[in-house]
């Protein structure tokens, strides 16, 4: 059931949203997580739905602290929304005078709700907060899917009470992810780079069988690089990874699934380096670690990524977090945003890189779940999905 094809007018709709946004000085730094819910949120208010929102920010452990309130995110999201939003505070988050407040909203009018982590219930997907959260709707709205990959009251409780639907964001996901999963339009290619092998064997294992080629770049190339028999100086190489990295270059090989490796790297002395060097994957510095992927290799990349008609990216080329380090990363999304190809980035630190390119607008699909889509992908179900889809999810 779409909540395209509800009859919303008068319903009370609690949403689940994922509004977990940085905040310094009381100002929400980046505010792409509101933008992702405005599409679901003007809808039900477009219709008349008397919205309730819910969210997570930061880690306050199950305790009220000021500085986790969501009045800063309160403030953006009635900017983004271009509509008032009503405070519903409370330290307790739920209790029977936000109820109150609740029954009480009209026809378009919309509430956020404090912190659902000051309670500890929350992420202890406790009933009893569960069936509270659900007294503040008529159905419920799940269009978080950060948190769709954890068991908590405010995604899979109150499903248990409530007619429950996925929201568009949440919706588009799933519809994109899967299309990697089982119906990717071929030739489908993956680039997996980031800073650990670890994080990313799941995708690889899951992925190997369904893509035509993979190109490993970032901190994790280090480890398949060596595994090849490079030396990688003082680079970032996980030692106890290496049989793991050898093996699934032989079950690539034994795919016809193409690999491609860095063939030049920048290096440096360390992360604050003002600059690196580029050398060749030969000539690695035993005192330097590599940080970024050099020009040649960006050169091989926009040929191996030339014929795509998919392509999944997960984890940056680099540290693109200091300029120094940034080109490999910023030159790879370049690459993708010209591609004729379905192009889709998952990964926080993906979607930042790509945000800080500039050229989000040129991608297919940027998950907004960093964790949840590295599971969705490693062929996990989510539990928020499933608590509402049931078997489907
Ligand atoms: P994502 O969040 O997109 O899944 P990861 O969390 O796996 O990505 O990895 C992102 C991090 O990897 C970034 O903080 C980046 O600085 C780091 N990184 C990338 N390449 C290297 C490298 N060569 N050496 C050290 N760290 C790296
Ligand atoms: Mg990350």
């Amino acid at each position: 059931m779409k909540i395209e094809n509800l009859d919303l007018r008068g319903k009370r709709v609690l949403v689940r949203v994922d509004f977990n946004v940085p905040v310094e000085g009381g100002q929400v730094k980046d505010n792409r997580r509101i933008k992702g819910a405005k599409p679901t949120l003007d809808l039900l208010l477009n219709q008349g739905a008397r919205v309730v929102l819910i969210s997570h920010r930061g880690r306050p452990k199950g305790q009220y602290k000021e500085e986790f309130s969501m009045g800063p995110v309160l403030e953006e999201t009635e900017k983004v929304l271009g509509r008032k939003v009503q405070a519903f505070f409370s330290p307790q988050v739920v209790n029977d005078q936000i109820i109150a407040q609740a029954q009480a909203l009209e026809d378009g009018q919309v509430a956020l709700l404090e912190n659902l982590r000051f309670r500890p219930e929350e992420e202890a997907n406790d009933p009893d907060f569960a069936k509270d959260l659900a007294k503040l709707g008529d159905i419920f709205i799940n269009d978080a899917f950060g948190t769709a990959h954890r068991s908590h009251a405010s995604n899979v409780g109150v499903a248990q009470y409530l007619p429950s639907y996925l929201g568009l964001l949440v919706g588009r996901e799933v519809s994109v992810l899967s299309e990697l999963l089982d119906r990717a339009d071929k030739p489908y290619l993956t680039i997996l780079g980031g800073s650990k092998v670890s994080d990313k064997i799941g995708i690889i294992e899951n992925l190997l069988d369904k893509v035509d080629g993979i190109m490993i770049v970032g901190a994790m190339a280090n480890t398949f690089l060596e595994a090849q028999g490079y030396a990688m100086g003082r680079s970032l190489v996980e030692k106890d990874k290496i049989d793991l990295a050898k093996d699934l270059l032989d079950r690539a090989k034994k795919a016809q699934v193409q690999v491609f490796l860095p063939r030049d790297l920048v290096v440096a002395e360390d992360l604050e380096a003002k600059e690196g060097q580029v050398v060749a994957i030969e000539a690695m510095d035993p005192d330097r670690m590599a940080l970024d992927i050099g020009p040649k290799t960006l050169e091989a990349a926009k040929v191996f990524l030339a014929p795509a008609k998919t392509v999944m990216w997960n984890g940056p080329a680099g540290v693109f977090e200091k300029e120094a380090f940034s080109q490999g990363t910023m030159g790879l999304a370049k690459i993708l945003s010209q591609l004729d190809a379905k192009t889709v980035v998952g990964g926080g630190d993906s979607a930042a890189a790509v945000a800080q390119s500039g050229l989000e607008d040129s991608f297919y699909h940027i998950s907004s779940g960093g964790g949840a889509s590295l599971e969705f992908l490693e062929g996990n179900k989510l539990p928020a999905l499933a608590a509402i889809l049931g078997e489907e999810a």
